[in-house]
C-alpha cells in the first residue's frame, strides 16, 4: 500500500517536478551542443511548455495544504533531519513561486527573452543605448519582483536569496571591502614586479584531439565518472546535471590556446564532482540537491585553481603534458609553464580575468546592480559609472560598451544578485582547501603523486553529501571550522603570487 501522508505526497510531487525539470535540462544541453540551428523555434516551444508544466506543479495549491499539515507533525521538528530539511526547502520555494503574480512571471519571461536578443545585437553594435530601453523594462520588473518577495523594490537581498539562501548584502559589503583592500596593493605590487611570465608558450600548437584526451584524462583522475557523465563541445561552457548517473560537462577548444579548454574542463569537472557526489537516494528532493551557487562555484574554483594551477599538481601532470604536446612544450621547463598559467594582468573582460583580479570585476557589478535596484543609479548613467569603477579599481578603460557594461549576459537575463556568488565561491574554496590540507596532512604530496581521492573524499564527506541540509554560511562554518572569511583566500593569493612574481 502506498504512503499517502502529506510528507510522502510532497516527496512524490518534488520528484515529479525534478524529472520534468531534468527533461528541460537535457533539451537545454542539446540546444547548446548538437541541435541544428533550424531546431530553435520548436525547441523554444518545447522549453516553454515544460516550464509551464513545472510552474503549474510547483504552485499547485495542494502543495500548500500538504506543507501546512507536514509542518505541524513531529516528523519535521528536528531541524537537521532529512524530513525537516526537505519541508523547510519546499516551503521556501513554494512561497517564492506563489508570491509572484502570474502576470509578473510572464512579463519577466518575455522581457528577458527579448532582452537577451537585444543584448546580443547591442553588444555587436557596441552601443549600450540600443539595449537601454529593454534594460529599463527588465530593471522595472525586477524591482517589482523584489517588492513581491521582500521588503520593497530596492530589496537586493530578496533577489540574492534565490541564488545564495540566507546571505545578505550587508554581509557581502564588508567582506568585499576587505577583499578589495587586500587585492589592490597585491595587484599594484605584481604590476611593478621585475619578473614577468611568458604566456606565449600557451599560444603554440595544441592539437584539439590531444587537448581533448589530456583534458578527459585529468577530469577522470580528479574523479569525474565517465560512466555517469560526458564531455562535449559548446560555445559557452557549462555543467548540467540530468539526473543520478548522468552529469554533463562541456568545453570549447582553440588549437592555438592551451588554457581556455583545459582550465575550463577542470572548472566544470569541479561542478560535476559536486553533482556526482550528491546522495542519489535523495534525488528529486532538496536533500539531494546542491545548496547554492556560491558553494557550487567553490567546488569548481577549488579544482580549477587551488589544485589545477598549483605547483604540486603540475609536478605530476607536466611530464605527461610534455609527452602529449611534444611540439609545443619540448623545451619548456616546469617553472616557466607554471608562471605562464598564473599570469596576472588587470583586464576589461571578467571571464578572461586571472585569479587575483577576478574578484574586482565582481565587486564592481555588485556595487552597480545594488545602486540600480535601489534607484540610486539611473540606467542611462550605467556606462559612465562602469568606466569610472574600472578606472578606479583596475586602472583600465573600456574602449566601447561591448568591452564595458555590455559584456555579461546576466542582467539581460534578469539575473540580479547572481554575480556575488562567483566571489563567494573563491572565498569558500580557499577556506575549504585550507581545512582539507590540515585534515589530510600531506595534501601537496598526494597531489604530486596524482592522488586526488583523499581531497575528493574530504569534499564528499564535508560538502557534497549534505545537499541542502545547511545553507552556505553554516555549511562552510561546519566544514572549514570558521565562518565565511576572505582572509584565507587573500593569504593563498599573497603566498602563491608572492613566490611567482617575487613580491
Ligand atoms: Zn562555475
Amino acid at each position: 500500500m502506498s504512503d499517502h501522508s502529506p510528507y510522502a505526497n510532497l516527496v512524490r510531487a518534488s520528484q515529479e517536478i525534478a524529472v520534468l525539470g531534468s527533461c528541460a535540462s537535457l533539451l537545454g544541453w542539446d540546444e547548446q551542443t548538437y541541435m541544428p540551428r533550424g531546431g530553435a523555434e520548436h525547441r523554444s516551444a518545447q522549453m516553454s511548455l515544460l516550464a509551464g508544466m513545472v510552474h503549474e506543479k510547483a504552485t499547485d495549491p495542494r502543495i500548500g495544504d500538504w506543507l501546512s499539515q507536514a509542518e505541524s507533525q513531529p516528523i519535521a521538528t528536528k531541524p537537521d533531519s532529512v524530513e525537516a530539511v526537505n519541508v523547510r526547502e519546499w516551503r521556501r520555494s513554494y512561497d517564492r513561486s506563489t508570491k509572484l503574480p502570474r502576470r509578473l512571471v510572464e512579463e519577466l519571461a518575455k522581457a528577458t527573452s527579448l532582452g537577451q536578443q537585444t543584448w546580443v545585437e547591442a553588444r555587436q553594435a557596441q552601443k549600450y543605448a540600443q539595449f537601454q530601453p529593454a534594460f529599463e523594462t527588465i530593471l522595472h520588473l525586477k524591482r517589482e519582483e523584489a517588492a513581491c518577495l521582500g521588503t520593497g523594490s530596492g530589496d537586493y537581498d530578496a533577489l540574492l536569496d534565490d541564488y545564495e539562501p540566507g546571505v545578505k548584502a550587508a554581509d557581502l559589503a564588508p567582506l568585499f571591502e576587505t577583499l578589495r583592500q587586500g587585492l589592490v596593493p597585491l595587484i599594484v605590487a605584481i604590476a611593478d614586479a621585475p619578473r614577468k611570465p611568458d604566456a606565449t608558450v600557451l599560444e603554440r600548437d595544441y592539437p584539439v584531439d590531444r587537448q581533448q584526451i589530456f583534458g578527459e584524462l585529468m577530469a577522470a583522475n580528479f574523479g569525474f565518472d565517465f560512466e555517469r557523465g560526458r564531455l562535449d563541445v559548446t560555445a559557452h561552457p557549462f555543467c548540467t546535471d540530468i539526473g543520478p548517473g548522468d552529469c554533463r560537462i562541456t568545453t570549447r577548444y582553440n588549437p592555438k590556446d592551451f588554457s581556455d579548454a583545459f582550465f575550463g574542463i577542470l572548472h566544470e569537472t569541479g561542478h560535476a564532482l559536486y553533482e556526482q557526489g550528491l546522495n542519489p537516494a535523495h534525488h528529486g528532493t532538496p536533500m539531494g540537491q546542491s545548496v547554492s551557487l556560491g558553494v557550487h562555484e567553490s567546488q569548481s574554483r577549488l579544482w580549477e585553481n587551488a589544485v589545477g594551477r598549483s605547483r604540486p599538481f603540475w609536478k605530476y601532470a607536466f611530464p605527461q603534458a610534455k609527452r602529449v604536446f611534444r611540439d609545443a612544450l619540448h623545451e619548456v621547463e616546469l617553472d616557466r609553464f607554471l608562471f605562464a598559467i598564473n599570469e596576472v594582468r588587470p583586464s576589461l573582460i571578467r571571464v578572461q580575468a586571472d585569479e587575483v583580479t577576478y574578484s574586482l570585476h565582481i565587486i564592481i557589478r555588485f556595487e552597480l546592480e545594488r545602486a540600480l535596484l535601489a534607484g540610486d543609479l539611473a540606467p542611462g548613467d550605467l556606462p559612465g559609472a562602469w568606466t569610472e569603477k574600472y578606472q578606479s579599481y583596475l586602472n583600465v578603460t573600456p574602449a566601447n560598451d561591448a568591452e564595458g557594461c555590455l559584456q555579461d549576459i546576466h542582467w539581460s537575463a534578469g539575473l540580479f544578485g547572481y554575480f556575488p556568488t562567483y566571489t563567494l565561491g573563491n572565498v569558500f574554496a580557499a577556506q575549504l582547501f585550507d581545512k582539507a590540507s590540515r585534515d589530510l596532512g600531506d595534501l601537496p604530496d598526494q597531489l604530486e603523486r596524482g592522488e586526488f581521492s583523499g581531497l575528493l573524499g574530504w569534499l564528499r564527506k564535508n560538502i557534497h553529501q549534505h545537499g541542502k541540509r545547511w545553507w552556505s554560511d553554516e555549511l562552510i562554518t561546519r566544514a572549514a571550522g570558521t565562518r565565511p572569511d576572505p582572509q584565507p583566500f587573500l593569504n593563498s593569493l599573497r603566498t602563491k603570487f608572492g613566490e611567482l612574481y617575487g613580491v
